[in-house]
């Protein structure tokens, strides 16, 4: 791609982009058949500066579905509403170091280790809209505050909705495990289909970027202009991206990247400089923890290229 004079960000992540499409390896997430069929060609990422100023290269405006990206923004809305005691007497703010689906809660306390696995994150669901809502209300609360950090109207994918909630047992074990333990605030269908659906909202690596520049500006949309959480509810939130964001393969992505982020396994991965941007990224196949390997790389060239590491700063 011929570099933009008019746009050096933009010609910047046109180059990211032409690098990682060299890098090969990783499988497209098989777990649900309608994941599986996406195409693994797709590549995209997307910047947005805390003045809202939008850059993007290769395939920013393809559509995929959230997953897991969906975590940290649905746990910033539930800080913002309940305040951060409340939510941390139901899950805590530990790395857990395992699998994101793995079947663990703190022995003590009966709390999900961390909002970013799917314990904590199916607990987080159920915390929002108050004990007695059902999945309707929980996922119109969630969906309405996903599309102010985006600054546009979301929906979702029935086909991976009817998917993850066909084969959901396992997080359905997880939400059953939370609830005897005291730790899950809801009914545990209201949670669980509330989660599965929230997973299901459809997004781009544009809208990624979007959503990470309101954690990066303080809860502020920088397009719109809306406070969509408080400043402090996006700090926690960015902390706890900084520490659990990269399944595990988080404490390696601290050291190397040193980026506070987010990945799905819908390939998806949010990315967040405090102050300065959000970052969106796409692209399918998924290494060993799930995680993005192109959108990975992007990230590690951008970080090394231009000294974003969060401790590198003197
Ligand atoms: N819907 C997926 C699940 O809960 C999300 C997985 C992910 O992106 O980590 O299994």
């Amino acid at each position: 791609m011929p570099a933009d004079p008019r746009d050096p960000v933009g010609s910047l992540l046109e180059a990211v982009v032409d690098t990682a499409r060299e890098v090969r390896g990783g499988e497209v997430a098989a777990y649900i058949p309608e994941l599986a069929k996406a195409d693994p060609d797709r590549l995209g990422i997307a910047l947005v500066s805390t003045r809202g100023v939008v850059h993007e290269a290769g395939d920013a405006g393809t559509e995929f579905t959230i997953q897991s990206v969906s975590k940290p923004f649905a746990f910033a809305l539930a800080v913002d509403a309940l305040g951060l005691d409340e939510v941390t007497r139901h899950v805590g703010l530990e790395p857990s170091g395992e699998p994101f689906n793995a079947i663990s809660l703190d022995a003590a306390s009966g709390r999900p280790l961390n909002p970013m696995i799917n314990a904590g994150a199916i607990v987080v669901t159920s915390l929002l809209a108050g004990p007695d809502a059902d999945a309707d209300e929980k996922f119109a609360t969630v969906r309405a505050g996903l599309e102010r950090f985006a600054g546009r109207d979301l929906v979702v994918d029935e086909a991976v909705f009817a998917s993850e909630a066909e084969t959901g047992d396992r997080n359905r074990a997880l939400a059953f495990l939370a609830r005897s333990a005291g730790t899950l605030g809801s009914a545990v269908d209201a949670a669980t289909d509330a989660y599965f659906r929230q997973c299901s909202i459809v997004v781009t690596a544009r809208d990624l970027a979007m959503m990470a520049a309101t954690l990066a500006t303080g809860g502020v949309n920088p397009v719109t202009g809306e406070r969509v959480v408080s400043d402090a509810a996006a700090r926690w939130t960015i902390a706890v991206m900084t520490s659990c964001g990269m399944y595990d393969a988080s404490g390696e992505w601290l050291v190397r990247v040193g980026l506070s982020a987010k990945s799905g396994v819908g390939g998806g991965i949010v990315a967040l400089e405090p102050g300065q941007f959000g970052i969106g990224t796409f692209s399918p196949p998924l290494d060993a923890q799930g995680n993005s390997v192109r959108g990975v790389a992007m990230l590690q060239a951008l970080s090394s290229q231009f000294g974003l590491h969060l401790l590198g700063h003197r």
